[in-house]
């Protein structure tokens, strides 16, 4: 007993690539996250899972463990709640009409922002095609990249501390179905849904007992405590929530290569919360291939 373990730690299980609103290609990101010295990465664009494949082959390559996963969007009245989702089946019908749904009504909202922007500033929606990858899930941080080469704006953070944030009024939210929805579409396509930051805002924010209740009633699995955006207050009670509703507790960093502060593996997952994460996804299997040399 003991060492049986086949999937490597630390295991940092929340990041994102140029595929979203990372900076680094997903080959790039999983080269780097094996440099920062973790065993298990995994892969969570928001609404696509386009990046999966060049992630497995870097991760085959590398000797490290690739996680597929992916921060689905949902919201509560104007508030967004992202639900991380692992190991679900990526040509699930429903699921995939809903991101694909998410990401038309993501591009139309960031038209209709970049649109409002541009009475205001030099700005069009070629400057933010200009900062997005082909395909890529396009939100607010392309437009803020937009809002930098344009030179309006020193860095990302402070776009959206400026002219991205609601209070600047060009702000407007996209099409996201509800958080208990993303947790039955996941579980549904064999997932395992975690609820990503839920305390970015204290715990005065959109998530109330009620909701996490009922969110585990449908079959959520966990909860993102250990994340820099948490509060240290809404972490204290996100334990308690965890406790009462059995449900597991992941930490993670949210990389998003140099678009954010945050870096690789500053926040990890227990190695036995992994493995309950591995043995209760279905719809897809972990990449694994040991290096040269090395011992499975
Ligand atoms: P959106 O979903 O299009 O409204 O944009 C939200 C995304 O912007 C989040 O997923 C974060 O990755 C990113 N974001 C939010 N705040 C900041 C910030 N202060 N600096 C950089 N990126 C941010
Ligand atoms: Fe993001
Ligand atoms: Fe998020
Ligand atoms: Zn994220």
């Amino acid at each position: 007993m003991g060492d049986e373990r086949r999937f490597a730690t630390p295991a940092d299980l929340h990041t994102h690539s140029s595929v979203s609103d990372g900076t680094e290609a997903p080959g790039e990101l999983v080269r780097a996250a094996a440099a920062a010295g973790l065993g298990t990465v995994a892969l969570t664009d928001h609404d696509t899972t386009a990046g999966w494949a060049d992630a497995a082959t870097a991760a085959s390559e590398v000797g490290i463990t690739l996680i597929p996963g992916m921060e689905l969007s949902t919201r509560v009245q104007m508030a967004s709640v992202h639900v991380l989702g692992y190991l679900f089946d990526p040509n699930d019908a429903g699921l995939a009409a809903e991101i694909e749904r998410i990401r038309v009504g993501r591009r139309e909202r960031a038209a209709a922002m970049v649109e409002r922007i541009g009475r205001d500033y030099a700005l069009d929606w070629n400057d933010v095609l200009a900062q997005t990858r082909d395909g890529a899930t396009v939100g607010r941080p392309h437009i803020a990249d937009a809002l930098v080469a344009r030179g309006h704006a020193a860095t990302r953070s402070d776009a959206f501390a400026g002219i991205l944030h609601w209070r600047a009024g060009y702000y407007q939210p996209h099409y996201a179905p509800d958080p208990m929805t993303g947790v039955r579409l996941i579980r549904a396509a064999g997932g395992v849904p975690v609820l990503a930051h839920p305390a970015t805002h204290g715990r005065a924010g959109n998530m109330t007992e009620a909701r996490i209740a009922a969110l585990a009633d449908a079959g959520l699995f966990g909860l993102e405590i250990d994340h820099r955006e948490n509060t240290d207050e809404g972490k204290l009670w996100l334990h308690h929530m965890a406790r009462r509703f059995g449900l597991a507790v992941t930490g993670s960093s949210d990389y998003h290569g140099e678009g954010k502060p945050n870096r690789l593996g500053e926040n990890t997952t227990a190695p036995e919360v992994l493995d309950a994460i591995i043995a209760e996804g279905s719809g897809s299997a972990p990449y694994y291939t040991a290096p040269p040399g090395a011992r499975p």
